[in-house]
C-alpha cells in the first residue's frame, strides 16, 4: 500500500492534531521557545503611572507662557515634590513619574537653559499633552498581555516580567524516544572495523528535536534480532514517550523486521512506503496505551533519508501544533539540470543563494545519494521536485524548504 506524498502528510497531520497536549507551569525566565498555554493578563496597568519619554522639562500647559523657572529635578525612580504654577517646571527625566500639576513635557533639546531659566527654542514644537507616556495607555489592568498559544520569543518574556508572572502555563514538551536499529551499528566513540559504521542519524533526530524545544531520548541501538526488536519496541512503547522514531529495517530486506514488529506489538499501522525519494519506507501507524495514543515512525536508516523524513512529517507538525515559526520557502532559479525520471515527490538537497539581484538561485553540483550525509551538511535548502516534474533543467523555478 504505497500512497503519496500528499496522502502520507495529510495522515500524519491528522494524527498530531490528536495528541493529547498537557500542559505545565514553569518559571517564566526558562519559557522561551514554549508555547504558552494560558492567556497572560496585566496585573496593573502598564505603565502604572504617567511619566515622560524625554529628558526635558515638565510644566503645565499654557500657549501664552514661552519662559519657566525650573524648581526641581525628577529622575526615574527618585520621585519628589514641588509647588508648581504655570510659570514654573521641573526638569525631568526619561521614565520619571510626571507631577500631577503637570500635563506636558518639553524636551532639553527645544529650550535653553541658563541657570535655573528655561526658554523655549522659536524652532520648538509646542504642544499640550506632548511626550508623555500615560498610566496605563501600554495595556490597562486585565488587558491580555500575551495571548495563549504564543510561541515565547525573548520580547514575550520582558512582557511576562511586566505583568509580575512568574511562573507560565505552557504545554509540555513532547517526548520523542529514538531508537537506531541495525547490526552494523557501532558507538561514536569506536573506530569502525569490517563492515561496522558509526551510529550517526540518531544525531541529526536528537539535535532536530531539540531544536523544536522538544524533550528527545536516545533509546540507543539495537541489532537486527527480531526478539531484541521486539523486547525494545515493547519498552519504548511502553514507556512515557509520546512519539517513538525507529531508523532501519523498514525496507524490504531479509532483515527488515520493524514494521512486522510494530504490528505483533499492536501498533495500528497507518501506511508503509510513501511515493517518495529519499524515504520511501517509512511506516507510520499509533499505538494506544491507555487514554494516549502514541505516534510510531519506522524511519528509513539512510542518515539522509531519516533527516528528509523527519523534516518534512515530523518537523511540520509540531512547528504547527505548538504554533512556532515554520521552515521558510522560496522559489528559486534551478542553476543545473537534474536527473529525476520517475513520478515520486523528490526532496533534493540543494544549495541556495540570493544573487546581487535579490534572486534566489539553487544549484546541486553534489551527489544525491542518499547515504551521502556528510554532502547534505553541505546543503542548506530541500528543493521539491515535484512528482509531475521529471528531468526540470537548468532555469525552472522550483520550490525550495530552508533547513
Ligand atoms: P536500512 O534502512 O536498515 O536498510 O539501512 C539503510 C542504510 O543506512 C544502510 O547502509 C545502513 O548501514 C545505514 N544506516 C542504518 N542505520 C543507520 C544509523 N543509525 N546511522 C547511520 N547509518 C545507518
Ligand atoms: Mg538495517
Amino acid at each position: 500500500m504505497m500512497i503519496s506524498f500528499e496522502e502520507a502528510s495529510k495522515i500524519i497531520g491528522n494524527a498530531f492534531r490528536q495528541l493529547n497536549l498537557t500542559t505545565e507551569k514553569i518559571p517564566f525566565d526558562k519559557a522561551l521557545h514554549r508555547t504558552l498555554a494560558e492567556d497572560v493578563l496585566a496585573d496593573i496597568d502598564l505603565p502604572p503611572f504617567n511619566n515622560s519619554a524625554m529628558d526635558g522639562i515638565a510644566i503645565r500647559f499654557n500657549d501664552k507662557i514661552r519662559k519657566w523657572k525650573i524648581a526641581g529635578e525628577i529622575s526615574a525612580g527618585n520621585y519628589d515634590s514641588y509647588s508648581l504654577d504655570e510659570n514654573s517646571a521641573v526638569s525631568i527625566m526619561t521614565g520619571a513619574k510626571l507631577p500631577e500639576y503637570c500635563n506636558t513635557v518639553i524636551p532639553i533639546e527645544d529650550i535653553d537653559v541658563n541657570g535655573n531659566k528655561a526658554v523655549l527654542k522659536d524652532s520648538a514644537i509646542f504642544k499640550i499633552g506632548m511626550s508623555i507616556r500615560k498610566k496605563g495607555s501600554d495595556l490597562s489592568k486585565n488587558e491580555i498581555a500575551i495571548p495563549k498559544n504564543t510561541y515565547l520569543q525573548p520580547r514575550h518574556l520582558a512582557a511576562a516580567a511586566s505583568c509580575g508572572k512568574v511562573e507560565l502555563k505552557v504545554f509540555k514538551k513532547l517526548q520523542i524516544g529514538v531508537l537506531a536499529t541495525g547490526d552494523e551499528l557501532i558507538p561514536v566513540d569506536e573506530k569502525p572495523t569490517g563492515d561496522k559504521i558509526r551510529l550517526s542519524n540518531t544525531y541529526a533526530l536528537l539535535a532536530s528535536i531539540n531544536e523544536l524545544s522538544m524533550t528527545g531520548i536516545n533509546l540507543g541501538i539495537v541489532t537486527d534480532k527480531k526478539e531484541l526488536l521486539l523486547q525494545n519496541i515493547a519498552e519504548a512503547l511502553n514507556s512515557e514517550i509520546d512519539i517513538l522514531i525507529t531508523t532501519g529495517g523498514v525496507s524490504v530486506g531479509k532483515f527488515d523486521y520493524v514494521k512486522d514488529v510494530f504490528e505483533e506489538l499492536g501498533v495500528d499501522i497507518k501506511f508503509w512506503r510513501a511515493y517518495i525519494k529519499p524515504g520511501k519506507p517509512i511506516v507510520f501507524g499509533a499505538f494506544d496505551k491507555g487514554n494516549k495514543t502514541k505516534l510510531v515512525f519506522g524511519l528509513p536508516g539512510n542518515p539522509v533519508s531519516s533527516l528528509v523524513n523527519f523534516e518534512i512529517f515530523v518537523r511540520e507538525n509540531i512547528n504547527k501544533i505548538f504554533n512556532q515559526p515554520e521552515r521558510e520557502r522560496v522559489k528559486a532559479v534551478l542553476q543545473n539540470d537534474l536527473k529525476k525520471e520517475d513520478k515520486k515527490r523528490h526532496f533534493m538537497r540543494g544549495i541556495l543563494i540570493k544573487n546581487n539581484d535579490g534572486i534566489y538561485e539553487v544549484s546541486s553540483a553534489f551527489s544525491q545519494s542518499s547515504g551521502n550525509l556528510v554532502e547534505m551538511s553541505k546543503a542548506n535548502c530541500l528543493m521539491i521536485i515535484e512528482e509531475g516534474m521529471i528531468n526540470p533543467i537548468e532555469g525552472t523555478e522550483i520550490e525550495c524548504i530552508m533547513i
